[in-house]
């Protein structure tokens, strides 16, 4: 399905302006403004966080932290900008203190983000972290024994392939995480490449992702040669 550019970035910031009031959890109490989202409206790479955190909150923007800073290097080592994606989180106000999002303010916050996907129609939803995990890839698996590991799955109606990955902030203060995270993205590179023989050209889910490269430029994709390293979960 060919995507429209300018129908999606008008569904999204309709949706943005409707959510930019919003009161249906109890985080607007102390949020600055609501993080809604960033990035192109027809990106085929959808990252998604837990929530904002000080930083966020107030510039109003996703992973603009030192968490942030890492993301766009990780992204640039694959060569990709922000620009080039999509990145939202599983909550779009900021908890109290930086805590972890309750379940019921995921359960309030999860429909936006499903209709954010909606509009987006990525072919791969890469989850920073457990929070955006759990709720994506609908596991209790720790974050520890799945993530750089691909699943195919329909999200909010859309065939996707996941990736799980540890969350930026997780290698600020383990550097030896920092290089499991590069690893990981050059998964990214070759799902992106795979992702379009996985999911056929109209978006309909085939099956597993294919356990060789679809591309020259796949091939290519160093420690990736080993069909076993993407196998499904
Ligand atoms: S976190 Fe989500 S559900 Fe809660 S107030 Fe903010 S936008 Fe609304």
């Amino acid at each position: 399905m060919t995507k429209d550019r300018e129908a999606a970035a008008r569904a999204l910031r309709a949706q943005q302006e409707l959510l930019g009031t919003c009161t249906d959890c109890s985080l607007c109490e102390g949020r600055t403004q609501v993080v809604f989202g960033v990035g192109s409206p027809v990106a085929d790479l959808l990252f998604i966080g837990e929530g904002p955190g000080f930083n966020e909150d107030k510039l109003g923007e996703p992973f603009v932290g030192q968490a942030g800073k890492l993301l766009t290097e990780l992204l640039a080592g694959i060569g990709l900008a922000r620009e080039d994606v999509y990145i939202a989180n599983v909550v779009k106000c900021r908890p109290p203190g930086n805590r972890d999002p309750l379940p019921v303010e995921i359960e309030a916050c999860s429909p936006k983000l499903m209709e954010q996907i909606r509009i987006l129609r990525p072919r791969v939803v890469c989850t920073l972290g457990r929070f955006a995990t759990r709720l994506i890839a609908q596991t209790d698996a720790p974050i520890t024994s799945i993530r750089g590991r691909a699943k195919a799955a329909e999200v909010a109606g859309v065939p996707v392939l996941i990736l799980p990955v540890f969350h930026p902030a997780a290698a600020l203060y383990t550097p030896a995480n920092k290089a499991v995270l590069e690893e990981d993205f050059q998964k990214l590179r070759v799902l992106l490449a795979r992702g379009q023989d996985a999911l056929g050209q109209d978006g309909r889910k085939q099956g597993a992702v294919p356990a060789r490269p679809v591309s020259q430029e796949a091939a290519t994709g160093g420690a990736l040669d080993d069909g076993e390293q993407l196998a499904l979960w």
